[in-house]
């Protein structure tokens, strides 16, 4: 039997950033989305891929404020949030065509999460027969070129998101 959280454990690599900065927390800086991955920077939530995928595709939406969970959100970051979960899902199926998603969110080191005190859900596209390819590059510290590829491919669908609410959702 597979495990399907297998994803998750891949997280801790999450939290060996320079300088200690969030992750999740990029600044005012808009100059560097590109080099962060970040897809989409609302005011409320963020969009990015995560550098170290389970696969390719793997994205990580995190509301814009550093908070450690769910229970610190207002009720207009939370809609925000679980919509921008909802939106990465419908990019995903019509970028990428997966045949299920993992989606989720780990709290507290014990639950895996590497990120603990910011708060992100995974959304993670599953094809059959997918293997976390990933695992055995654990030390790699660069970001393979199809990463880049597929974060082109997707940015337009988040560029146009940011037209403002309404729109699609
Ligand atoms: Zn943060």
């Amino acid at each position: 039997m597979k495990v399907i959280w297998a994803p998750w454990r891949m997280e801790y690599i999450l939290s060996d950033q320079k300088g200690g900065e969030c992750f999740f927390c990029p600044g005012e800086d808009r100059g560097e989305d590109e080099t962060r991955l970040i897809l989409y920077f609302g005011s409320l939530s963020v969009v990015l891929m995560n550098r170290f995928p389970y696969v390719n595709g793997h994205l990580l939406v995190a509301p814009v404020r550093h908070v450690p969970g769910l229970e610190f959100l207002s009720p207009d970051e939370m809609l925000d949030l679980l919509m921008m979960v909802s939106r990465s899902i419908k990019v995903l199926k019509e970028v990428m065509g997966p045949e299920g998603f993992n989606v989720g969110v780990n709290l507290g080191k014990v639950a895996g999460a590497g990120v603990e005190d910011h708060l992100h859900f995974h959304v993670v596209p599953r094809w059959n027969g997918d293997t976390n390819y990933m695992t055995v590059l654990g030390e790699v510290r660069v970001i393979p070129e199809h990463i880049m590829v597929t974060y082109r491919e997707l940015l337009p669908y988040f560029q146009d998101f940011k037209l403002g609410p309404g729109g699609d959702r």
